[in-house]
């Protein structure tokens, strides 16, 4: 089929094409209505049709399927593989539901989940979703401030989490994490259910804490039916990564996340039951909920989840796994990519990676040079793709599974089916013409799959996302994009990190694509700094592959000049070994631009590593 009609007919037609998607799960009582936006910008689908996604990714793949593999572990940590059958993970979720219900838990009840990558982890999301409770998953090893606002604001009666994680032969205790969090936090949970590694050893607290070795020996072979949900119910919620601030707490619903999910998998992963999928992120993340855990399992695939690091025991380890378990679609982040460009080839190419049909990458831009040596070392196609914690699956991609459109390089893709994607001009509001920069916002009512609201605060929902268009509402992405003639779309960059040198409006990421090109740059990231004359400058800090190559910093002016003109040019480029990123790994221009302008780098508690400022400080004033 021509992508141009499928999406067409998603976008003038939303009600019969959703209608048709609807049909990829399994509903227990069918929808009356496909959408309502009687509320605008709020938007509910599939009215009350019930169903479950525990029901849709375990419980209907048991009879057709149910001794193939569901859930493959793999830690490198641990040096552990455990897989689960259909079978085996209907008895898991069964338990880990009853558990939960023992422990006081009830449809709609909070559980926050602050786990390592370990299987137990995707046993309480299934479980939850099996009776109704709604699940906040925390990025485990999240400092116990982040965790305490997490926790104040989704109010869990039971919070799951275990002894410790794992890093790089390390383990990083939880537990006393936790309980300095619960300790900082006004909403404190009545119970902490606690599974024991044997990483690091726990202090219990009398009357609150459980150990789940214990508790889960009384419901061993629990039997716990599936909770029929209208489709408009709370399914979880997820905090963004907080890259540009105070985290937002997105609240997803039961039946449209569902249908998306599994429309996604059909049209944009082409997974087929029986498959492998391997996704490298985080439970933590919104690409571990939808491509971890549910979308895989919905589409009866087996899934992979990896504790552990790319390169450790060596550079070839993902690439061992996709031979052993023949995985057909991988997913991973441009970060993960350029960690292995810089190891040698050779770990990668000892594995025979045949059985892959595409790379999927996503989280920030994918620059030409990564793309194009992924792409040559696994002779895979690679599909970008752009989205957001906020609308659960692709906003931008190439949809293989319709038609194969052709990748352009640096672009996401075209529109995904069912988004109304409109480029705004930010001074005149209006529409932006082809190859004008513009505000990526999506025209509502949102796709199914997508954000419902602020978790308890519609109205910092309405505010924070939606303007007024004529008659419609438009949601901002607050990303910075540019689309061609053709309609594929160029993001360049996050509406904050607009630079605007001598009126001339440039995305960071322009900049920082064309540094990147130069060949002995590995990484680097542009800031707007407060300039007296232009207004703004660019500044950048590249990470040199070879440091004795004697790369200098007229060399990367150089390219910048000859690719993007003078004005592009950084005022100054640094040389450091490592950026400032987020534990998402996405860089934290913010902190960068603040500390060049000599303010406070702000909310720092989603940093990977804090002395990468101090990188920057020191680059910064050795050039004094
Ligand atoms: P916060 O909203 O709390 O500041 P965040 O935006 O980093 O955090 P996420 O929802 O994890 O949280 O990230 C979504 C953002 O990541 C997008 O808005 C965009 O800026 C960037 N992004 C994701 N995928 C891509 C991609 N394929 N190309 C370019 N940018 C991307
Ligand atoms: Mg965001």
């Amino acid at each position: 089929m021509m992508y141009a009609d499928f999406y067409r007919r998603s976008v003038v037609t939303p009600e019969q094409f959703w209608r048709d998607e609807a049909a990829l799960i399994d509903w227990n009582t069918p929808f009356s209505q496909v959408l309502d936006y009687a509320k605008p910008p709020f938007a509910r689908w599939f009215v009350d049709g019930k169903t479950n996604l525990c029901h849709n990714a375990v419980d209907r793949w048991c009879e057709t399927q149910g001794d193939q593999p569901a859930l493959i572990a793999i830690s490198t940590e641990t040096n552990t593989e455990r897989s689960y059958s259909f079978k085996e993970l209907h008895v898991e979720v069964q338990r880990w539901a009853a558990m939960m219900q023992a422990l006081g838990v009830r449809k709609g009840d909070r559980v926050l989940i602050y786990m390592p990558m370990i299987a137990e982890a995707a046993f309480a999301m299934l479980g939850c979703a099996r009776i109704g409770a709604v699940h906040s998953v925390v990025f485990g090893g999240f400092a116990a401030n982040s965790l305490a606002s997490r926790i104040d604001d989704a109010r869990p009666v039971l919070i799951v989490s275990a002894d410790a994680g794992s890093r790089n032969g390390k383990a990083i205790a939880y537990k006393p994490l936790l309980d300095e969090a619960i300790a900082l936090s006004s909403a404190k949970p009545s119970r902490v259910l606690l599974v024991d590694r044997g990483l690091a050893p726990m202090q219990r607290v009398e009357g609150r804490d459980v150990d789940y070795a214990a508790l889960s020996a009384a419901h061993l072979e629990a039997r716990v039916p599936v909770t029929w949900l209208e489709s408009n119910e709370p399914s979880y919620i997820l905090y963004t990564s907080g890259t540009t601030g105070k985290p937002k707490g997105v609240q997803r619903d039961v039946g449209g996340y569902a249908v998306a999910l599994a429309a996604s998998m059909k049209y944009n992963f082409c997974g087929r039951a029986g498959e492998t999928f391997f996704a490298t992120s985080d439970i933590g993340w919104v690409v571990g909920h939808s491509y971890i855990v549910y979308g895989p399992l919905i589409a009866g695939m087996a899934t992979i989840m990896y504790e552990g690091l790319p390169i450790c025991p060596d550079p070839g380890i993902w690439w061992s796994i996709v031979e052993k378990y023949k995985v057909t679609r991988m997913f991973s982040a441009p970060t993960a990519i350029r960690v292995l460009r810089k190891q040698s080839p050779e770990f990668m190419r000892r594995h025979d990676t045949s059985s892959l049909q595409a790379l999927y990458l996503a989280g920030e831009p994918l620059d030409e040079t990564t793309s194009a040596w992924i792409a040559g070392e696994l002779g895979v196609p690679i599909i970008d793709n752009y989205w957001q914690t906020e609308t659960g699956w692709p906003i931008l991609s190439i949809a293989k599974g319709v038609e194969d459109l052709p990748t352009r390089l640096g672009s996401p893709g075209v529109a995904m089916y069912g988004y109304k994607v409109r480029l705004v001009n930010e001074t005149t509001g209006a529409d932006c013409a082809a190859n004008e920069k513009g505000v990526v916002m999506i025209e509502g009512p949102l796709p199914p799959g997508c954000m419902q609201t602020v978790y308890g605060d519609d109205q910092r929902f309405v505010d924070t996302y939606w303007t007024q268009d004529g008659d419609a509402m438009l949601y901002s992405t607050f990303d910075w994009g540019v689309q061609d003639a053709d309609g594929y779309y160029f993001i360049l960059g996050r509406t904050d990190d607009v630079i605007n040198v001598a009126g001339h409006r440039l995305g960071t990421r322009e900049i920082e694509e064309s540094i990147t090109s130069h060949p002995n740059v590995s990484e680097v990231a542009v800031v707007g700094v407060q300039d007296q004359v232009k207004g703004q400058v660019a500044v950048a800090f590249a990470i040199l592959k070879d440091a004795n190559l004697g790369t200098a910093e007229q060399d990367i002016m150089a390219v910048v000049d000859r690719q993007l003109g003078a004005v592009a040019r950084p005022a100054r480029v640094y040389f450091v070994t490592q950026l400032p990123k987020t534990r998402s790994g996405k860089l934290l221009r913010r902190s960068i631009q603040a500390i060049c302008e000599g303010r406070s780098p702000g909310d720092l508690t989603s940093i990977e590593d804090p002395s990468s400022l101090q990188q920057i400080q020191r680059a910064l004033f050795a050039s004094l």
